[in-house]
Formats: C-alpha cells, sequence, structure tokens
C-alpha cells in the first residue's frame, strides 16, 4: 500500500502567510489571534493586500506598521499602481521604509470594476515592471511580484506571460509568489517553462485552502484559475455543514502541497482569509511544528 501518505515529512519546509487589512475593530482582534496561532511556525514573511483601487490604503499600512512594530515577524506590504500617480505610489513606499517595512509585494492591480480593462493613471505606472523600477529608486526593498501558473487573463499567451514575469524580477524583484491554483500539475509545468525561460529566481506557490467553492469560483474566473469538476464534487451536499467543509479543505490543500513537496518545493505562501485553522492545520500536516518552549526555571522557595 505504501508509505503512509504524509510520512517522511521532515518539516523542511518554510511558509508565509497572507493577510488581507480588518475593517472593524472585531476583524481586527481575528487577525491578531489569527497571528497569534500562526507566529510560532516561524514564517519567512507575512504580508497583507492592497484593496482594490487603493480603497485600503490607510488600513493596509496601519496593519503591517503594527505587525512590523509589535511583531518580530518581517511584515510585506501590497502595493499597486492602479489610481495613483507614481509620485503618490513613491511617497506611500517611503512612508513604508520610514516605518520600517522593508519587503514590497508589487502589483499592477485590476481595474475598479471587475470585467473592465486596466487603464493605466496618466502620471502613473503602467505595469507591475515599472512599479518595481520605481519602488528599488525609492529604497532598497525586498520586491515580491505576482506570478500565474495558468496564465494571467491579460496575457496574449502563456510565453509572453513568463516574459512579464521576467521583466519583473529583470527589473529588481527578489522572487515571486504565485496566483492561487488547484493542480499541481499546472505549477509543475509553468516551473518548467520559467525554467527553460532562464528564470531563476524563487517563485512561491500560492495555496488558497478551499471550503466554499462557490465563493471561490467567483474570485477564480476573473484571474484566469480553473476549478476542477472534481473539486465541485467533494463539496457537494456540504452547504450547511461548515465544520465538515474544513476538514474537507484541509485535505484538499494538504495532499496538493504534499505533491508539491514531492515535487521539491518547499515554500508555501498561503491564503488565509485572516483566519488561522486551515492554514495551520495543512503547515501541521506538512511536519512543521512550533518549537517546544524551553521549560520555564523553577523558582526555588526559600533559596538563600
Ligand atoms: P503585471 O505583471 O503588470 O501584468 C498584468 C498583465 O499584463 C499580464 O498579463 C502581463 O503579461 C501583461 N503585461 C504587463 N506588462 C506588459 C507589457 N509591457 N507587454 C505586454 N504585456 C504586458 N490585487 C490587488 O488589487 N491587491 C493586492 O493586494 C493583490 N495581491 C496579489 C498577490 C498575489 C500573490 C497575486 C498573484 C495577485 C495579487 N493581486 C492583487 C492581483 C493582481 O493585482 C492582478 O492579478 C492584476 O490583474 C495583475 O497584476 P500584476 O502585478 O500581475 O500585473
Amino acid at each position: 500500500l505504501g508509505a503512509p501518505l504524509f510520512a517522511g515529512l521532515a518539516g523542511d519546509v518554510e511558509v508565509s502567510f497572507e493577510f488581507f487589512p480588518p475593517k472593524t475593530e472585531k476583524m481586527e482582534a481575528t487577525l491578531w489571534d489569527t497571528l497569534t496561532t500562526l507566529a510560532p511556525l516561524g514564517p519567512k514573511f507575512v504580508s497583507v493586500t492592497y484593496g482594490a483601487g487603493g480603497s485600503t490604503r490607510e488600513r493596509t499600512h496601519a496593519t503591517v506598521a503594527r505587525i512590523a512594530s509589535e511583531t518580530a515577524i518581517p511584515a510585506a506590504a501590497h502595493l499597486t499602481c492602479v489610481d495613483a500617480s507614481r509620485d503618490e505610489i513613491d511617497s506611500i513606499a517611503q512612508s513604508y521604509w520610514d516605518a520600517g517595512v522593508r519587503h514590497i509585494v508589487a502589483l499592477r492591480g485590476d481595474p475598479p470594476r471587475m470585467g473592465e480593462k486596466f487603464v493605466a493613471h496618466p502620471r502613473g505606472y503602467a505595469n507591475a515592471a515599472e512599479l518595481v523600477k520605481g519602488l528599488k529608486q525609492v529604497a532598497p526593498f525586498e520586491i515580491s511580484v505576482a506570478a500565474y501558473p495558468e496564465t494571467h487573463p491579460d496575457a496574449d499567451c502563456a510565453d509572453s506571460d513568463i516574459d512579464n514575469l521576467k521583466r519583473k524580477l529583470d527589473a529588481g524583484a527578489d522572487q515571486a509568489i504565485t496566483q492561487f491554483f488547484f493542480s499541481p500539475e499546472a505549477f509543475f509545468r509553468f516551473r518548467d517553462a520559467y525554467t527553460r525561460a532562464g528564470i531563476t529566481a524563487p517563485i512561491l506557490p500560492g495555496i488558497l485552502p478551499v471550503s466554499n467553492v462557490a465563493t471561490t469560483r467567483k474570485i477564480a474566473g476573473a484571474c484566469g484559475t480553473e476549478i476542477p469538476q472534481w473539486m465541485n464534487d467533494l463539496f457537494e451536499g456540504l452547504d450547511d455543514h461548515p465544520t465538515t467543509r474544513q476538514l474537507v479543505a484541509a485535505t484538499v490543500a494538504a495532499e496538493m502541497c504534499r505533491r508539491l513537496y514531492s515535487g521539491g518545493v518547499r515554500h508555501f505562501h498561503f491564503y488565509t482569509l485572516n483566519r488561522a485553522e486551515l492554514s495551520f492545520a495543512i503547515c501541521h500536516l506538512l511536519g512543521l511544528r512550533a518549537p517546544k518552549v524551553a521549560a520555564a526555571p523553577v523558582l526555588q522557595e526559600n533559596a538563600a
């Protein structure tokens, strides 16, 4: 029958976690609970998204700055080119640098209304590659960019999308994080293609643990990710069973990570949606453990 599915995983993986900026105090409390649960896994970094059209500019900044000042986890801020001039973007970047933030996830962003074509601000950055170049002139940030195993919907073809990824890395980005996907084969085909194109920078697979297929389908359509039929089948009949959906979600995502691990992947980037449970469970199945805290020295009563 072969080795048990999760046997032999040495815990030799690195992880990073993505959050969105909370809107309310309650959501902020949830995010901090999540961070408290995930922090002991020693993420290489955590990142905070930037709402469409810059709609979360202040909240993203406040969240990243708080993580940077109150935790030891390296925090990255997402930043997009949408609806802002180069000067505005450069000044946001400068304020990140001044707040001690050293890592930016540099993105073009999507048009404010879904389905419309992206139009650059007349005095703005036209695409992510230009943004990377601009950010490097503001400060020596570490920069991550986006990559698309199933090709970005705006790309002419898969090869031109890889050329674009290469332009972003050549412009100074250090690594890329992929859009979520549900087929390890799609990731491996993409890896073969970018390796053939001479890309050697780390490309971290973005893992979205799915517990609600209907919601995921809405986002997936816009970003070119395919949701396989077997996934629909798996969640069929579970609409009124949220706990079971979570269990199924963890199983599916952990199995995908295990297959990526077998193919040599050692860094996983989790789209947490600000919840700890699924990402924590998958990391655990991948063999990751929080270091054991050294036992506190016992205070000696009546010590001299
Ligand atoms: P780009 O790399 O600029 O490319 C966009 C498209 O244009 C590609 O198809 C590319 O091939 C094509 N292209 C670019 N330049 C050229 C050129 N010179 N010639 C020909 N074709 C070109 N969105 C948000 O709003 N906020 C976020 O916080 C956010 N975080 C994300 C995090 C990750 C890890 C990922 C994968 C995506 C994220 N997005 C976010 C979504 C992202 O903004 C969209 O996918 C957007 O449509 C493209 O952004 P990009 O940086 O990939 O753009």
